[in-house]
Order: C-alpha cells, then structure tokens, then sequence
C-alpha cells in the first residue's frame, strides 16, 4: 500500500519496521534483499516526485515501511519543509511502529543530515538502529575503521552506540542478523503486550 498521506496508512495494528536514509544509500537494494525481491522496493528516482510512504506486508505479521529518500540537494526550501513535516508527522503519529532503521552508507564520513536526522529520533524517543549498507566496496579492515569512526562520532553525543548491522545487497551481507533482530523485537513487544 503507498499512501502520501500518515491518515491513510494501514489501519490494522501489525508492528512495522520503517527504513530511511539519504537518497542513493542502497535502500531499495537492501529491501530487495531482506524481501527476497527483485523490484519490490523501485530505485528512487528523481527528486519532488510525489513522496510516498510504502507500507509491505511481511510473512502477514509485521510491515517494512519504505520512507522516502531525504537529503537532495537541489529541492527548494519549500519542498524541504514539505518533506521534514511529512516524515516527522509519520515517526509522531505511527503507533504502530516499534523501530526504524537509518541507513547510511559505509564510506562515507558521517554525515551532518543523517546525525541531526538519528538526534531528532534520540530527543523524540523513537528507538532506531543503523544500517550500514554497501560494504561490498570496503575490505574488512577498512569496514573496522569506518564503524569506528562512526561510533566515535555518536559517542558525543549519545551515551551509547545505537544497535548497528553492516550489510551489502549485491553480496548478500547482513540479511540474516537485520531479520533475526526484527523477529526477536516483534516477540519482545508481543510478550510485552502478553
Ligand atoms: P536508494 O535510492 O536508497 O533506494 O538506493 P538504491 O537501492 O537505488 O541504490 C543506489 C545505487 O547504489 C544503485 O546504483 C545501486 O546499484 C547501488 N547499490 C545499492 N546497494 C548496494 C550494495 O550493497 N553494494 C554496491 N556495491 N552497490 C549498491
């Protein structure tokens, strides 16, 4: 279901999952992969397309959400907005989700969009996880040193690492631990309700 609207989101009360990230991370790759599709997720395309909140059944007891991309740099200030209210109505008003993950890619440094993006959902109480995606383009150590980095970078601000997995779509990396880590939180909050 897609859907540019919060109000319109599926009505029943599945704990969803949602994944965001600049554009060009990988996101639909990654979704791809954890789905075992093809072209389940469509590649983003262009920016100030119509901004769409995709909602997937998973297995009938969970939802992957698929945010849209943020981050482009050539949109207006007005469209920028636009978007910002959007995403946080979404992440304010979901009931329903129980954890996002922010995806940022590997190589690069970390970004200021992607912090103040993770310090939002910090100060808002949203729980998150990141997801490094496109480790096929490091080699092992140089992966070490990046999340390193990175940790170090979080670590001023927050008191912890958030929970974190490393993956590559096109190697098929990481599937497994980003599914584990969704099945063993949907039994959490299940036994929580129990
Ligand atoms: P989205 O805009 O975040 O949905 O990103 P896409 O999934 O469309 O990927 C953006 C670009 O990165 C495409 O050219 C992909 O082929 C490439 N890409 C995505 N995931 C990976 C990965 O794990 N490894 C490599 N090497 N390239 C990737």
């Amino acid at each position: 279901m897609s859907n540019s609207e919060v109000a319109k989101c599926p009505k029943d009360k599945l704990p969803e999952f949602a994944f965001i990230g600049r554009s060009n991370v990988g996101k639909s790759s990654l979704i791809n992969m954890l789905t075992n599709h093809k072209n389940l997720a469509k590649t983003s395309g262009r920016p100030g397309k119509t901004q769409l909140i995709n909602h997937f059944l998973i297995n009938t007891n969970w939802y992957l959400v698929d945010l849209p991309g943020y981050g482009y740099a050539k949109v207006s200030k007005k469209a920028k907005q636009k978007f910002q209210k959007f995403i946080t109505d979404y992440f304010e008003k979901r009931q329903q989700l129980v954890s996002a993950f922010v995806l940022v890619d590997i190589r690069h440094k970390p970004q200021p969009i992607d912090l103040e993006f993770m310090q939002w959902l910090g100060e808002s109480g949203l729980p998150f996880s990141i997801i490094f995606t496109k480790a096929d383009k490091l080699k092992p150590k140089a992966i070490e040193t990046h999340v390193e980095d990175y940790k170090n970078e979080m670590l001023q601000f927050w008191e912890d690492m958030p929970n974190y997995f490393v993956t590559s779509s096109s190697k098929h990396i990481g599937r497994d631990e980003v599914l584990a880590y969704i099945d063993d939180t949907i039994e959490e909050v299940e036994n929580l309700k129990a």
